[in-house]
């Protein structure tokens, strides 16, 4: 049975580049496409980044229960689309899934055996200065996800691994440690 990895942790902390770093040396690993209504950040592609869907695609496909956890997060719709996980898991590749914590939570319930690692900032401080300095959000939004990744911040002893994104370095070497352990152990 292929393994899934959940990454969680506030919006910032820098999910993104640790998986893609990650995937740069564990090719195998495959990230699922999560599916939301806010709308394309410049650059962004549909299928790629994600699946941008209105509010009543997201709706409808989560009455049809096609989501495997789904979240509201900043005024906005998150999920993972079970036909993005079991399209991966049937080929036999393990698939890591970057959401926010409710996601992570719901995960824990429906997929125990599902590897949970959240990524916490090296500081509150730090997290701002990610958050204001990537550009991606207006102010408004900025507070936001702040007052959100504090909660989020307040979850990390729920998650038996933590990874500290100090050093990318390092907390990819972390990452992967796990990673490798998990599959090792489950092959
Ligand atoms: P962003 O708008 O910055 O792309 O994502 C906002 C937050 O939603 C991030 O913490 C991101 O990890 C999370 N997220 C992305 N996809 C999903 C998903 O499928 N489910 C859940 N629950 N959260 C997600």
């Amino acid at each position: 049975m292929p393994q899934v990895f959940v990454i969680t942790g506030p919006s910032g902390v820098g999910k993104g580049t640790l998986i893609r770093t990650l995937r740069e040396r564990m090719p195998e690993l495959e990230l699922a496409v999560s599916a939301t209504t806010r709308r394309p950040r410049a650059g962004e592609t549909q299928g790629e980044d994600y699946w941008f869907l209105t509010d009543e695609e997201f709706g409808e496909r989560a009455e049809r229960g096609e989501f495997v956890e789904h979240a509201e997060y900043s005024g906005r719709r998150y999920g993972t689309l079970r036909s993005e996980l079991e399209r991966r898991i049937g080929a036999g590749h393990p698939v890591v899934l970057e959401i926010e914590v409710q996601g992570a939570r719901q995960i824990r319930r429906t997929l125990p055996e599902a590897v949970q690692i959240f990524v916490a900032p090296p500081s509150a401080e730090v997290l701002r200065t990610r958050l204001v300095g990537r550009g991606t959000d207006d102010p408004e939004q900025v507070e936001d996800r702040l007052r959100t990744a504090r909660a989020e911040l307040a979850a990390q002893d729920e998650f038996a691994e933590v990874v500290v994104n100090d050093r990318l370095e390092d907390a990819v070497a972390k990452l992967e440690a796990i990673v490798r352990s998990a599959l090792h152990s489950s092959a």
